[in-house]
């Protein structure tokens, strides 16, 4: 599909003229840099500036963004030098061109051996750590990076094929968890889906057969739910914009995974989306939906009062529906529909900082494992826990106040102690799950209450500690605390 810069501007229509001009300006000077170059796939080189803007366009993205997105190959594949950019844009779009630039600067140093997943790892290691600092600078960054892979993955298939499994697996170890953890979960989904073939391709080959026409069958039904859906909310006059979503495939994969390769247990192949209003319409419908269709005990997900750890909302519940079957029903408003498919641009979006680097309080996650990384240095540990940090699953507990804290899974409460206070950490001796005393390296839940049993007379955090601990918030507190009383074992 060909893009120009006029279809972007039209989406662009929440942005002024003069920063509609930048854009225009930006599209010129990318054009006249990358004038004769092509692509792998043929294509003029500058389309795939356009799709990388276009995307973020849909995201609602600033115009510094999007002109640093039309820019961001100009230094890379081109002569033009940063100061010229500078010059014609000023500093910030500079920087970002710059940031875009060093992080897709990480190329394998010599060949991998076959089998020889050494490079690979140390390559993935330094990704990383860039990345994420790259994030921590400005998380803008990371948005034009992640949305110029989901282009380059759409045209792989024009480069050799031991390069474009490299790219895909890198895609799905590194970028689609970023996404993910950034909310964006619409894009996390797309860029699954465009590797999984090459990473897995039985596992790819097996699940589109186990699924065969099901998701045909599937649509074919909830647009019957819908239909039902539609008429009972004019009734009840809530407007409401309601469609099917088709659960992605890599999810599909992992889900049935879970659930012992039974097909039949996936509810949400399909789903319907109800989009309306407001939050208390969200209850309203739900309790509409409840009237009509009896819902599956333990299936009412309420991420509203509860979001997500990456900050996701939404009412989920699974219905004994028309002709007895069982489907899954989601509700939200406008706002967490394009906060859950466009995360954090969304969300700059909708808190009028448009140009702001300011993170919401569920990233706030990313500041703080910033400022370890600067306290400690990028040595393996704070590598292993940063992976553990950002690419394991997220649990959330609670206080004993109701305060929520995000944790990676298989978190103790040695580690729920240190993300309260390193006060509560060091001086920690016992916890309480829900009431009950537990030992202090057992496995937290999500939704756990959890309360710290601390004593000033406790000798304070003990060495062994560092074999049970999953963030790298505990384990750095731990080692700090052990440091000072003269413990200077690695
Ligand atoms: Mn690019």
């Amino acid at each position: 599909m060909k893009r120009n810069i006029n279809q972007i501007l039209k989406i662009a229509n929440y942005l002024n003229p003069e920063e509609k001009n930048l854009i225009k300006k930006a599209f010129q000077f990318a054009q006249e840099a990358h004038a004769g170059q092509k692509r792998l796939s043929g294509e003029p080189y500058i389309q795939h500036s356009l799709h990388t803007a276009y995307y973020l366009t849909q995201m609602k993205a600033d115009a510094s963004t999007l002109a640093a997105a039309l820019l961001h190959d100009v230094c890379e594949v081109t002569d033009t030098k940063l100061s010229k950019v500078r010059q014609s844009f000023g500093s910030q779009i500079a920087q970002l061109v710059d940031g875009v630039t060093k992080l897709g600067k990480v190329r394998l140093k010599g060949q991998a051996a076959e089998g020889d997943d050494a490079p690979y790892i140390q390559n993935q290691i330094e990704n990383l750590r860039k990345m994420f600092l790259a994030m921590a600078a400005d998380l803008r960054v990371v948005l034009i990076r992640l949305v110029d892979r989901l282009h380059n993955m759409q045209t792989l298939y024009a480069l050799p094929k031991e390069k474009a499994r490299r790219i895909a697996r890198e895609t799905l170890e590194i970028y689609a968890p970023l996404a993910h953890r950034l909310g964006i979960g619409e894009l996390k989904g797309q860029l699954e889906d465009l590797a999984f073939p090459w990473v897995l391709p039985k596992e790819y080959k097996w699940t589109k057969s186990l699924v065969g026409d099901k998701f045909l069958e599937r649509d074919r039904y909830i647009k019957k739910v819908i239909k039902v859906l539609e008429k009972e909310l004019k009734k009840a006059k809530i407007p409401a914009q309601i469609h099917g979503r088709a659960k992605h495939l890599f999810s599909l994969y992992k889900k049935l995974l879970k659930y012992n390769k039974d097909i039949t247990k996936i509810y949400d192949l399909v789903a319907a989306r109800i989009i309306v209003g407001t939050v208390e319409e969200c209850y309203q419908v739900l309790g509409l939906i409840h009237a009509m269709w009896k819902p599956l005990p333990g299936r009412i997900k309420d991420y509203i009062a509860m979001p997500k750890p990456n900050g996701y909302r939404s009412l989920h519940t699974t219905v004994f529906c028309l002709e007895g079957k069982i489907a899954e029903i989601q509700i939200r408003t406008r706002q967490m529909h394009d906060e859950a498919e466009y995360g954090i641009a969304a969300h700059f979006y909708y808190s009028h900082k448009k140009t702001a680097k300011a993170l919401p309080s569920h990233l706030s996650w990313v500041k703080e494992l910033a400022e370890r990384q600067r306290e400690f240095g990028a040595g393996i540990d704070f590598i292993k826990t940063l992976k553990i940090d950002i690419f394991s699953d997220r649990i959330f507990v609670f206080t004993p106040k109701g305060d929520v804290k995000d944790l990676p899974e298989g978190a103790t409460p040695v580690d729920f102690a240190y993300a309260i206070h390193s006060e509560v950490g060091d001086t920690c001796c016992g916890a309480k799950v829900n009431g009950k005393m537990v030992s202090i390296d057992s496995k937290l839940n999500s939704g756990d209450m959890v309360e710290i049993v601390t004593s000033k007379k406790a000798s304070g955090p003990k060495r062994d500690w560092l074999k049970f601990v999953k963030t790298s918030l505990a384990r750095s507190r731990i080692r700090r605390n052990l440091r000072e009383k003269g413990d200077n074992k690695p």
